[in-house]
């Protein structure tokens, strides 16, 4: 059964210009993008879509770099889409992902990790909705 997920190109990524190398791992991962939009966020945007990190250490410092430039924002479809995007991903830091994966490729820090995908399918609800209007997704 298809399923959805929400992913973000993260600033690094797109400061670097690997946004187009990062699309193509998606879609040969066999990815359908439902939705794509590019567009900077206030660090009041970021701290609401992280508000379940509020507590960590490296939340107000996660909410400066994500709102520090640039990023794209997609929803992702596909059979076991949250679970085989977070594999594509790699380890969140980048030091501990595998070969092949998007952040051994393109992250350079555990912050700065190049790419964000939703963890769950409750987490990618609530992500697709903050983001998202229904017409949107395709
Ligand atoms: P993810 O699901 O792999 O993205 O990782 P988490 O949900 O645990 O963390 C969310 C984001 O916070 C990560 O992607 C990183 O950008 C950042 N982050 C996670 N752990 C750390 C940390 O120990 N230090 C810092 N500075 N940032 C972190």
């Amino acid at each position: 059964m298809s399923e959805r997920t929400f992913s973000i190109i993260k600033p690094d990524a797109v400061r670097k210009g690997y946004t187009g190398a990062i699309l193509a791992e998606i879609e040969k991962g066999g990815f359908q993008i439902c939705a794509i939009k590019k567009l900077s966020i206030s660090k009041k945007q970021a701290e609401g879509f992280y508000a379940v990190h509020s507590a960590r250490p490296f939340f107000s410092s996660l909410t400066d770099f994500m709102s520090s430039g640039p990023i794209v924002m997609m929803v992702l479809e596909k059979g076991n889409a949250i679970a085989d995007l977070r594999k594509l991903m790699g380890a969140t830091n980048p030091a501990n992902a595998e070969e092949g994966t998007i952040r051994k490729q393109f992250a350079g820090s555990i912050e700065e990790n190049a790419i964000h995908g939703s963890d769950a399918p409750e987490t990618a609800a609530f992500e697709i909705g903050y983001w998202f209007a229904g017409y949107e997704l395709v």
